[in-house]
């Protein structure tokens, strides 16, 4: 089932301890759609300004993304986003964010865009997620990511854009500033217990840590998979719901049971990691669906164990 996803297409400026890379593409909606490429068809929205090259575009391209909603706004400039990270690759400081063509953006969604079941709203002011939401009203399945900056700034309509959807995939440090609460799974919780509507699963993206799903069936986490080089964690959270959404639209003739939740955090995990490997989209323009396979079999063999039978000493 197609997959229509609205959000960031930009320019990123990034250093990392392991260099520098001057305005690559990157942007959420870019992330994701290249990792959701691997599982089905997919289609991006948003806007890029005149400076924004067609071979930007064909990155997309090459990976089968539907790009005819990506518009081009005369004399505009793309958004642009510069970021540092130390040795910790946890956390980063944001140097530089100019929203160029975000600013005054309207989305506008072709036919097939609209006939999507599956929709991802990446990391945008939320009313303009609410707006496309309300353009997809029977998706079957609508995840929304977000940032600390729409927590602060319009918590408000931000509540409102998580109360419509199904998934919210947020960081843990998102989820804690959201709710008020210091664990996580409290935090997870007492979302899934909002007035109705609101998701029926919670995603915790924790970085190198790895990712938690929290659903009133129950609980799951995945660590990330171990990596001895990283380079650049930029848009691995992207990557990640890329990987995951995309694998529950390629199955989404199956009900969102736990089985099939906990499979694409797996995918999202495995592909979240091709991302850190290189900068920007390096890696995962060269990767194949077969290395994805091959790292999800080596996960699962990384988490599984069996619980002692014996007893304890009381
Ligand atoms: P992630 O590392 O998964 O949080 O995603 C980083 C990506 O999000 C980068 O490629 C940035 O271009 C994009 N980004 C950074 N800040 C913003 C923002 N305020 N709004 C939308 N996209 C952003």
């Amino acid at each position: 089932m197609s997959i229509t996803v609205v959000g960031s297409i930009a320019y990123d400026t990034v250093t990392t301890p392991f260099g520098e890379r001057d305005r690559m593409l990157g942007g959420a909606a870019v992330h994701f759609a290249l990792a959701a490429s691997f599982f089905e068809e997919v289609r991006v929205v948003g806007p890029v300004g005149e400076d924004f090259g067609e071979h930007e575009l064909d990155v997309m391209r090459n990976r089968g993304v539907d790009v005819s909603d990506v518009e081009r706004i005369p004399g505009g400039k793309t958004f642009f986003w510069r970021g540092k990270y130390g040795w910790d690759l946890n956390s980063r400081e944001t140097l530089d964010t100019q929203l160029g063509v975000f600013e005054g953006f309207q989305p506008k969604l072709s036919q097939a865009s609209l006939d999507s079941d599956v929709l991802f709203l990446a990391n945008i002011q939320p009313d303009l997620q609410r707006d496309v939401r309300a353009q997809l009203p029977n998706a079957r399945f609508v995840a929304l990511d977000s940032m600390n900056l729409w927590i602060e700034a319009a918590r408000d309509s931000l509540v409102k854009a998580i109360k419509e959807c199904d998934c919210l995939i947020l960081n843990d440090s998102e989820l804690r500033q959201l709710t008020g609460k210091a664990s996580i799974y409290a935090a997870a919780r007492e979302i899934l217990e909002w007035s109705p509507p609101h998701p029926r699963v919670i995603v915790a993206k924790q970085g190198e840590y790895g990712a938690a799903l929290v659903t009133n069936e129950g609980f799951f986490s995945l660590p990330a998979f171990p990596l001895e080089r990283v380079v650049d964690p930029t848009g691995a959270g992207d990557t990640f719901a890329g990987g995951f959404v995309g694998y529950l639209a390629a199955h989404s003739d199956q009900e969102y049971s736990e089985e099939l939740l906990r499979q694409a955090m797996a995918h999202g995990t495995a592909l979240a990691s091709f991302n850190v490997e290189e900068f920007g989209t390096d890696r995962i323009e060269k990767l194949s669906g077969g290395e994805i396979v091959a790292r999800v079999r080596q996960l699962r063999e990384f988490t599984q164990f069996s619980a002692a039978a014996e007893p304890l000493r009381d």
